[in-house]
């Protein structure tokens, strides 16, 4: 079974994207704990959260993806930004209890010039700060393109992030096809070579989810710009590759590609169909 699913808009509540999922033929989603790019936090509707649980059991869905906004920034130069990231992490991770068995994925954030191990050590901080031994939430770090002062483009500096934090059974990983090709690994040509890799450096067992996107741009590019499966520089014939991977095909793979419901919902049938039972 292929479990695949989209990101999809909270601002209708949870148990009416569960509903949006199911309507696409998705059996996971991923949503943001709020604005992407806001701080202020929705109030948990517990009742909500309890229908999407009881809908996801219902209907067999893989664990959902709760996404921290892009304005979490743990790395940051700026002690009152670094504080708005606690801030946040711990209300979200607070909500997220009524909701069991949900991802958090965090992006390790950008380290603004003060130089890659700095940023480890403040992303390390963090999660040592934020996770409590009573939570049920799994904290996912997502690998990313590169870009800018971006912290966690390369496995290496996944597992340094990692190797500090004390709370291990709390951690694990999220793997974005488009950032990790546009980081340099060649996914394309080089799968097996890839995930060897990511298992000596990580662990393949950390592995939680995987954002399936295409990539704009070609590999190295550090570049990050999503694009539709099978529309992109890793094309669709890699795509299926990943999915139908002995190692990942057991994985919740989330789509963050451009388009509207129904973009999602051709996507979502394609890898179904190309996904061998
Ligand atoms: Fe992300
Ligand atoms: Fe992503
Ligand atoms: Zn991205």
């Amino acid at each position: 079974m292929l479990y695949i699913g989209c990101h999809l808009s909270s601002s209708k509540g949870y148990k009416h994207m569960g509903q949006e999922a199911l309507s696409i033929g998705a059996n996971t989603f991923q949503f943001f704990t709020r604005n992407p790019r806001g701080s202020k936090a929705k109030k948990m509707d517990i009742q909500d959260a309890q229908a999407l649980v009881d809908l996801t059991r219902q209907h067999g869905f893989a664990p959902i993806i709760a996404h921290a906004p892009y304005t979490l920034n743990p790395c940051a130069a700026d002690p009152q930004v670094r504080e708005f990231a606690h801030l946040v992490m711990g209300e979200d991770l607070a909500n997220l209890d009524y909701l069991p068995g949900v991802l958090y994925n965090v992006h390790p954030g950008n380290h603004v010039g003060q130089g890659v191990e700095t940023g480890i050590q403040l992303v390390a901080e963090l999660l040592n700060t934020s996770l409590r031994p009573q939570q049920h939430t799994l904290v996912l770090l997502e690998t990313m393109s590169g870009k800018g002062t971006e912290v966690g483009s390369s496995f290496e500096e996944i597992a340094a992030i990692l190797d500090r934090v004390e709370l291990q059974d709390k951690m694990g990983v999220c793997l974005d096809t488009c950032h990790i090709y546009a980081a340099g690994y060649d996914i394309v040509n080089d799968l097996e070579d890839v995930l060897e890799s990511f298992d000596k450096t990580i662990g393949l067992s950390r592995l939680k989810a995987v954002h399936l996107n295409d990539s704009l741009n070609p590999l190295a590019s550090r570049k990050d710009r999503h694009t539709n499966i099978g529309q992109g520089t890793i094309g669709l014939e890699a795509m299926v590759n990943f999915i139908n991977h002995p190692r990942l095909r057991h994985l919740p793979f989330c789509l963050e590609t451009p388009g509207d419901l129904t973009v999602y919902a051709e996507e979502i049938r394609l890898l179904k169909d190309a996904f061998q039972a």
